[in-house]
């Protein structure tokens, strides 16, 4: 099934990431909770790829896996790394594993690596061949609290605004943790004249060490509010996941309320608190 399709759909749609294994290692356990959180049969999932390529086998596996799950698949293709010949092959590959949605990236530029020499720039030069390429239905990322490499936001929504002429379907944000910042994007967004789809990311944070990381790569603000929750229970590990749970809840039942219709989760391969989410909202998604 086509993923436009699902989050244009009556029904509001709540889906799930998961990221492939970074080595052999822990395959087993990582599709053990790709698995399981594909149990809780959310409206799709979402796979990543590995910076630099290394692990896209994994990421077409997990979503053929979750495919013959009955849980339709977003496999996601970056290409900073890659030349024309190894993206054809890939998405060859994806159609010959009835894979239908991808969400085209670029991925973070390696340090030292020298752009001229690259095939792909940015990625709604991806999105270009994928939608040369078939039927795919392609999304691509944005990000209300400005992707770092851009100067302003006014630069960062005009490139945005390229990616989604060249062929993106809808949208998917980084995560952000107020709600105001999503939806005086959205409204920017929409002054720009994109019409497409954006799905809100949003990330239950279960242990502060994590968000302290994932703060300092993306730039991304940590209101007062959340700060104060990490303060009592970041040493706490219990407390400290059910407060993220119960956060990112609100952050999602408020988005729900406010009209937008299709919630993607950060769900870090922990099926447990997908689950934990997705009982929280269990009447709001019906
Ligand atoms: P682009 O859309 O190409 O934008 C990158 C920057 O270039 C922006 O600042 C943009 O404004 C600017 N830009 C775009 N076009 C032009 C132009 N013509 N001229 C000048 N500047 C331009 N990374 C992974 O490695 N694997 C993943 O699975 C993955 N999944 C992600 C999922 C989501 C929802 C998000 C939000 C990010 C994800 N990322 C992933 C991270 C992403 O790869 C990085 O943020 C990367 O640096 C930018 O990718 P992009 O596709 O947004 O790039």
């Amino acid at each position: 099934m086509k993923i436009i399709d699902i989050i244009t759909g009556d029904k509001p749609s709540l889906s799930f990431e998961v990221f492939p294994p970074k080595t052999s290692a822990t395959y087993e356990s990582v599709m053990k909770a790709a698995g399981a959180i594909a149990d809780l049969h959310p409206s799709y999932m979402s796979v990543t790829y590995g910076a630099g390529g290394g692990t896209s086998q994994y990421t077409m596996e997990i979503a053929q896996f979750l495919q013959s799950k009955g849980v339709t698949p977003l496999a996601h293709l970056s290409c900073v790394s890659s030349t024309k010949e190894d993206v054809a092959q890939k998405l060859v590959e994806l159609k010959e594993r009835g894979i239908e949605n991808v969400l085209a990236l670029r991925g973070d530029i390696p340090e030292g690596l020298d752009m001229t020499s690259l095939d792909y720039h940015y990625a709604s030069e991806l999105t270009r061949e994928i939608r040369g390429a078939g039927d795919f239905c392609i999304g691509g990322a944005c990000y209300p609290e400005v992707h770092p490499d851009s100067l302003n936001s006014v630069e960062d929504i005009r490139h945005l605004k390229e990616k989604v002429d060249a062929g993106c379907q809808f949208l998917v944000t980084q995560m952000f943790f107020d709600n105001n910042i999503f939806y005086n994007f959205l409204r920017r967004v929409r002054e720009a004249g994109i019409t497409v789809p954006v799905i809100p990311g949003i990330m239950p944070v279960t242990n502060a060490k994590q968000i302290k990381r994932s703060i300092a790569l993306s730039g991304n603000s940590l209101p007062q509010r959340f700060r104060y929750i990490i303060d009592r229970y970041g040493d706490k590990p219990a407390a400290m996941k059910q407060a993220g749970i119960i956060y990112a809840s609100e952050q999602i039942v408020d988005l729900y309320a406010n009209g937008i219709n299709a919630v993607h989760v950060y769900s870090m391969n922990k099926p447990d608190v997908a689950a934990a989410l997705q009982s929280n909202l269990s009447e709001i998604i019906w």
